[in-house]
């Protein structure tokens, strides 16, 4: 029996592939490696001395999902696979909707043909309406994504919410994710963002090393402890242990949940930047830019439903998150590129 991650190659994907397996699961991996790399996968066979089936295929090619669950025996499936870019979807509406829902109806429909019925989804807390008066956030805060991207992931909860409404015998957890951050303490895996990031932390590692001369800090009058935007940085190993969690939970159950993923404790710019110059040893230069449009003072979870029913919890210091970034960059000051050519014969057996 497996468990099938769809966009097991990507940043999340990779970590949660080393924890399914240090957890003793089989495995079958799915990914288009749009947005993600063959090699990522590499490594997370060097990590785990494992092998497992990948298959390189679009989740919109429901013929390709009948394959792979005809010639598997799959049991649950964690669905991770999406496009994620705020700024791109803004402009590229059509691509985020067609694909990040259709290939979720496509895999939910499939796993119903093949009786398989029990599914972690990847969500984000990007779901959640705008507020800077209410925190910390608890799964039960008002609903209301502000841009294309979050409207993706909130109409997928819809519909996951619909599907389990419609049969019983779905097991559905809906992990939403705070900011996930950091990379394996091996260093062999990490973030690897096309060109220049959009996130704090993938920035500050390419100013760190040289490859940006300066980072912009988007606002510092905002009604914070020194007026930089506050959010709840997660470390990925965290982040991927919680869906293990999540995993056994709905292996256990019926029903649909949602969980957040933090950690509970907020941070600002300014304390990142800090944090970010005593992992790394180098001065990170910034300036103060205008505010980013969308962007909320404060977010930060309220993680205890977590806690509470999946036994989980966030145990990794910002210290370490920095240290573990710092380290993946370092280690690889471009990325996976370079190492290996990206078509799947490139695989390791
Ligand atoms: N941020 C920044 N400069 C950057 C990228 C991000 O000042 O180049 C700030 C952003 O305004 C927010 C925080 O860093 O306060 C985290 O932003 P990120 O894009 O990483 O995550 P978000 O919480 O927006 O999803």
């Amino acid at each position: 029996m497996a468990v099938l991650v769809t966009g097991g190659g990507g940043y999340i994907g990779t970590h949660v592939c080393v924890e399914l397996l240090n957890h003793g699961y089989d495995i079958v991996v799915v990914d288009n490696f749009s947005n993600s790399s063959v090699e990522g996968i590499n490594r997370v066979k060097t990590i785990t001395g494992k092998t497992f089936k990948i298959y390189q295929t679009d989740l919109l090619h429901k013929r390709k999902l009948i394959d792979i669950f005809e010639q598997n025996s799959i049991n649950s499936v964690i669905h991770l696979a999406g496009y994620k870019s705020v700024g791109e979807s803004t402009e590229k509406p059509i691509k985020y909707y067609a694909n990040n829902i259709i290939s979720t109806i496509n895999i939910c429909e499939i796993m119903k043909k093949f009786d398989v019925k029990k599914i972690v989804f990847s969500s984000s807390a990007t779901v959640y309406a705008p507020s800077n008066n209410h925190q910390p956030i608890s799964e039960n805060f008002p609903l209301g994504a502000t841009n294309p991207y979050g409207r993706t992931k909130l109409i997928i909860e819809h519909f996951l919410s619909d599907l389990s409404q419609s049969d019983s015998d779905w097991s559905i957890g809906i992990l939403r994710y705070f900011n996930p951050v950091g990379a394996h303490s091996s260093g062999l895996i990490g973030e690897d963002p096309k060109g220049v990031p959009n996130n704090l932390v993938p920035y500050l590692a390419r100013v760190a090393i040289g490859k940006l001369p300066v980072l912009s800090i988007f606002g510092n009058d905002y009604p914070t402890m020194d007026g930089t935007g506050v959010r709840d940085y997660i470390h990925v190993v965290d982040l991927a242990q919680g869906h293990v969690y999540a995993l056994q939970k709905v292996e256990s159950t019926t029903g649909i949940d949602r969980y957040n993923l933090g950690t509970g404790k907020g941070y600002s710019v300014l304390e990142m930047v800090h944090s970010y110059e005593k992992a790394s040893g180098r001065k990170i230069p910034y300036e103060i830019a205008p505010r980013r449009k969308g962007d909320v003072a404060i977010c930060y979870a309220d993680p205890s439903k977590a806690r509470n029913e999946l036994g989980w919890v966030a145990k990794i210091g910002l210290k370490e998150m920095c240290q573990d970034s710092w380290n993946w960059q370092q280690n690889n000051p471009n990325g996976y590129e370079g190492d290996h050519p990206s078509p799947l014969n490139a695989l390791k057996r």
